[in-house]
């Protein structure tokens, strides 16, 4: 029996939901493999998050409750990383394939000789031992499945959203310290600043339950008041269509598509996007998806389980009254 790694990604104290969505694919994984699942947390506040940890399937915590976890640049978590592969003898590692721990999870297999897959979004167990991951790629056009050929152990970058968060109802998880003594050169790099953005009081587009998104269709940068308006009403988080970034009238860090972020919220809500192909491959997998456009032949309607034909300034509006209004 094997210990399967899950590297959890965690802000303020608290796990983001794409480490509970790992633990919780891990959980059933683990299962059909006769493997435990461990978390792996670097940085303070372990123990506080332990709970939660456990009640999504950690059996045990590893923990490197060190401020030079975030102090610098890459290595040190790589290193810490390393340390809890020594002292779990483990074979798996989930990671979620943000651009940040893809660069952890390389510099890290080249060290362990492991195999990378990022992107995943979907996993499950072939022969051998080898997990069989499946990946989108040209936007969402075609699916692909890879296993790692070579190499041991196997890390898998996993995809926002790819999986459901189940509160699996287990108890705290044991609790390891890990041993870790840094390299001179793991500290060559300090973070000397980190800055919050000023739009990040709303949730991360890629976090959200909720994202509402505004296209070329806005016709000018003010739009997006009307945009954020929307959200704020209801909590959600704010994308914008390539045109609309491209056209600077919102920060590219908030595009959607396949040359930008990949969401898969609850509701999606796009106003004056059209549904270009490379659009989609970034919001398709939403569970619900609402389109405001005034074209009736949009392609954004073959998607859309809500269709509204109209102006979008005449539409959001009321809709932001009505939201209000039933909010009392
Ligand atoms: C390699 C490559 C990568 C790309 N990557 C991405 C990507 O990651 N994300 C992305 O979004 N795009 C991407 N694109 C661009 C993509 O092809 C489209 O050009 C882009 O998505 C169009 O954005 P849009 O829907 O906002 O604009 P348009 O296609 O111009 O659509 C605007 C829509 O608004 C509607 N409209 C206008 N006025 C109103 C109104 N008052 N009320 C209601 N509706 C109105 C119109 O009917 C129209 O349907 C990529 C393109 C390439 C070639």
């Amino acid at each position: 029996m094997a210990e399967m790694l899950v590297l959890i990604d965690h802000t303020e104290g608290a796990p983001r939901k794409i480490a509970l969505q790992m633990l919780s694919a891990a959980k059933t994984l683990a299962e059909g493999s006769g493997d435990t699942v461990a978390a792996v947390w670097l940085g303070g506040g372990a123990s506080d998050a332990a709970a939660t940890l456990g009640a999504h399937g950690a059996t045990k915590l590893y923990h490197w409750d060190s401020e030079d976890a975030a102090a610098y640049v890459t290595l040190p978590q790589v290193e810490a990383l390393q340390a809890a592969f020594e002292a779990s003898g483990a074979d798996t590692l989930l990671f979620p394939s943000s651009n940040h721990t893809k660069d952890v999870a390389a510099r890290l297999a080249i060290r362990l000789d492991a195999g990378v897959i990022t992107d995943c979004t979907g996993i499950e167990a072939g022969e051998g031992g080898r997990w069989i991951a499946t990946k989108e790629v040209f936007g969402g056009d075609m699916i692909t499945t890879s296993k790692v050929a070579d190499g041991k152990p196997q890390f898998l970058g996993v995809a926002a959203n790819a999986f459901p968060v189940e509160d699996t109802g287990g108890g705290a998880p044991e609790i390891v310290a890990l041993d870790v003594s840094l390299s001179e050169g793991a500290t060559a790099s300090k973070v000397v600043s980190v800055e919050k953005q000023a739009s990040a009081d709303r949730p991360d587009i890629g976090e959200a339950a909720i994202v509402v998104a505004g296209g070329r269709g806005l016709g000018e940068e003010s739009g997006f008041q009307l945009m954020e308006q929307l959200a704020d009403v209801v909590g959600a988080g704010v994308g914008a269509s390539r045109a609309a970034t491209d056209a600077g009238w919102y920060p590219h860090r908030y595009q959607i598509g396949q040359t930008g972020r990949t969401i898969s919220p609850t509701l999606y809500v796009g106003s004056g996007i059209s549904g270009a192909i490379q659009h989609r491959a970034g919001m398709q997998t939403s569970q619900q998806i609402v389109a405001i456009n005034k074209d009736p032949e949009a392609p954004i309607f073959q998607i859309a389980d809500f269709g509204i034909v109209g102006d979008l300034y005449q539409v959001v509006p009321k809709l932001v009254e009505e939201l209000e209004a039933r909010k009392g």
